[in-house]
């Protein structure tokens, strides 16, 4: 028997209401390509996203069409993840870190109809342009004194005398609402393609998990772009429960950050690994954290023990989240309940540095070789599967690559490999492609990462495997030292002792400058891969 409650959609739109009306004064403060902070709030958002939805409609775009974005995090980034979704559009934001052949693909995969495009960015444009689609309209997120000349039109332009009020459009929650495709490491880029519902659950479900961060009056940091899957989240959980977002444009180092987050008295903070490295050696400059830094969120790839310990023991409690752009992004959060608050800060270091508990929404099964479900007992390791009312069903137009990336029951393949403990905390020991197969056995690269790292004359490291011909690979540990002197081997094997057995050392290391990144900020264990391809072990 069927229930007799309302259906009503979900939609996007309506979190901007929500906040417009009730969390009017929440606040979007952005550090503008144009040079200066800018200031508005919720209330003042939802009538310029009237205008630029009325405007978007005025140059004919209608439901379904792809409106794509290549733009840093600020207001005008903001308001078209609403101004597109609100009218039925699909808001593509696109990674300008990809390479320009991975863009092309993407923009003719996508067709997309019109990109908004930072001043930032136009150069890069005008370069690829010939390879776009014909008609695509460009439109450049500034205001009139600062367009640049050519074929563009004026993002402030598209908004004026366009009416601050809309009624927005129903259509099914199944409606797409955002794309975004990962960044490829092999093959091309594969989309994902968000909808209503699946945004706005995800939402929900993550304001559920970070209660901390997400309440009303709070100031949060979004480092993670928004062009990286959506910013984990942050334009619609911000909104949805009341915080205030404070983008940072396009000045991501150390320094300006932690300049901002002084200025701004943030609270929480949101980003990948290699941005909090930068923080902490301005930390460490400063002789202190950031005035009113209180909660951070990281995820995008493993944070390490000692960057845990470094932010809990002055006080920030770090949330180590684990996601993937199929996935909306978030998958784990890892808060603790209250009863382990009272854990000495080595004990939860030790939980911190694992990726965290599933949030709801999102179930997870990790499998061995046959697809056999391994129990969770935080011992056996297997490929995490995930499923969800947020999770990618196939890839946007690539039959292909869908029909490889489920099992038989339906469950979506991640491609890392984890264990999950009984108190159902995931540890990811791996991508499935960089684990080190040594002698029939596997080398958790990321184990020993985030040991090397405790080290103090280690900035940042990486271990990746070199082909061997007895042990068939055998790990080379690529080290960036942190000051004049480097660390010895010695060292190195000493810090690992107590944890490791004698086999899975590293065989030899290596030192680098900076360790190569990916798009999204990860370090490229594929390039890493390549540049040593013919290192030769001792
Ligand atoms: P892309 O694949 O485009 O780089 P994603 O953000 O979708 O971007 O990447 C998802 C992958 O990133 C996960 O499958 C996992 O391997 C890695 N990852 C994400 N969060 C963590 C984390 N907290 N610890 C370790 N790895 C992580």
């Amino acid at each position: 028997m069927l229930g007799s409650m309302m259906m009503r959609p979900l939609k996007v739109a309506d979190i901007l209401t929500y906040a417009a009306e009730i969390h009017p004064a929440g606040e979007v403060v952005s550090v503008r390509t144009e040079g200066d902070v800018h200031r508005q709030t919720y209330a003042d958002t939802a009538r310029r996203v009237a205008q630029l939805a009325n405007g978007l409609r005025a140059h004919g775009v209608v439901l379904g069409d792809r409106v794509a974005t290549l733009a840093w995090n600020g207001y005008r980034h903001f308001e078209l993840y609403y101004g597109i979704s609100g009218i039925g559009a699909v808001c593509h934001t696109i990674n300008p870190r990809l390479s320009t052949e991975q863009m092309t693909y993407i923009v003719n995969h996508a067709q997309d109809k019109i990109l908004f495009v930072d001043l930032t960015f136009v150069p890069l444009i005008a370069a690829q342009r010939a390879q776009w689609p014909d008609g695509l309209m460009v439109v450049v997120m500034t205001d009139r004194a600062h367009m640049p000349e050519g074929d563009y039109l004026c993002y402030e332009e598209l908004l004026e005398g366009q009416p601050d009020t809309i009624d927005w459009p129903e259509f099914p929650e199944e409606t797409a609402a955002g794309l975004c495709y990962t960044s490829g490491t092999t093959g091309n880029p594969k989309g994902t393609l968000y909808t209503h519902r699946s945004t706005v659950l995800h939402a929900m479900f993550v304001a559920l998990s970070l209660p901390a961060a997400l309440q009303p009056g709070r100031r949060i940091l979004p480092v993670v772009p928004l062009f990286h899957v959506n910013a984990w989240g942050l334009p619609y959980t911000a909104p949805l429960t009341g915080a205030s977002l404070v983008f940072p444009g396009g000045a991501l180092d150390g320094v300006s950050l932690f300049r901002l987050m002084d200025a701004e008295n943030v609270y929480s903070a949101w980003g990948v690994p290699t941005v909090w490295l930068g923080l902490m050696s301005e930390v460490e400059k400063q002789g202190r954290m950031p005035v009113g830094l209180g909660d951070m969120v990281v995820g995008g790839s493993a944070a390490p023990a000692s960057m845990v310990e470094t932010f809990e023991s002055a006080g920030v409690n770090v949330c180590h989240a684990w996601g993937m752009t199929e996935m909306s992004p978030i998958g784990t959060q890892g808060n603790l309940p209250v009863s382990m608050d009272a854990l000495p800060l080595k004990e939860k270091v030790a939980i911190k540095a694992k990726q965290g508990r599933r949030v709801f929404g999102v179930e997870m099964k990790i499998v061995d070789e046959d697809g056999q479900r391994l129990p969770h007992d935080g011992d056996a390791a297997g490929e995490l599967f995930v499923r969800g009312n947020a999770i990618t069903s196939g890839y946007f137009q690539n039959e292909e690559a869908s029909s490889a990336a489920f099992d038989s029951e339906g469950w979506f393949g991640t491609g890392d490999v984890a264990t999950i403990d009984q108190d159902g905390f995931l540890s990811l020991t791996d991508r499935a492609k960089d684990l080190i197969k040594s002698g029939g056995e596997w080398i958790s690269s990321l184990d020993i990462e985030n040991a090397v790292m405790a080290h103090p004359q280690v900035a940042n490291c990486a271990v990746i495997a070199i082909a061997h011909p007895k042990w068939d690979e055998r790990p080379l540990l690529v080290v960036v030292p942190a000051g004049e002197d480097k660390p010895d081997m010695a060292s190195i094997i000493a810090l690992l002792e107590p944890h490791f057995a004698k086999w899975q050392m590293p065989d030899d290391m290596v030192f680098a400058e900076d360790l190569p990144l990916t798009a999204t900020g990860k370090v490229s264990k594929l390039t890493l891969r390549k540049i040593y391809a013919d290192h030769k072990l001792p």
